[in-house]
């Protein structure tokens, strides 16, 4: 394990709201493991050197999906993620990232495209901090 990711000390709400597949269409990269490979690769019926070079790409920045012109993520269709069940680790962590968990700003700013955040219960900081630390660990470079 990395560095301890740092967790803000507020309250956090979070509830993923139906419907929404706004975190799917923001601007920016969405960074897999070797392991999110596999898995999708197997769930779709592919090899994982096929999946690697239909949808992703990979340079010293690191391994990533690729991103359509669209800018949306090429997974997601109209009723949400094409392969929900398998999806990268960065996307099932969201919005548990170390970069959005360390600070109530970060959390807060959030609320500009997300609305499940600010929603539901308040969650156990034991509840984030696992999915954090994955994040941080599976991506030094990325998401913190
Ligand atoms: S933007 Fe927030 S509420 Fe919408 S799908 Fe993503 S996590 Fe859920
Ligand atoms: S893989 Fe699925 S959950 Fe992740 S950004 Fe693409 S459509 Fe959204």
């Amino acid at each position: 394990m990395g560095e301890p990711v740092e967790i803000g000390r507020f309250a956090f709400r979070f509830q993923c709201q139906p419907g929404c597949t706004e975190c799917c269409k923001q601007p920016g990269e969405v960074w897999i493991t070797p392991e999110d490979v596999s898995r999708i690769a197997a769930w779709l019926g592919m090899e994982p050197e096929g999946f690697q070079r239909q949808f992703c790409v990979e340079d010293e920045e690191g391994l990533r999906l690729a991103i359509p012109s669209s800018d949306s993520c090429v997974f997601l269709e109209p009723n949400g993620c094409s392969i929900h069940p398998v999806k990268p680790l960065q996307c099932r962590a969201f919005p548990f990232w170390p970069e959005n968990v360390g600070s109530r700003h970060a959390w807060r700013a959030l609320r500009r495209f997300c609305p499940g955040v600010g929603e539901g219960e308040i969650l156990p900081v034991e509840q984030i901090r696992p999915v954090a630390q994955e994040c941080a660990d599976a991506f030094p470079d990325h998401l913190n």
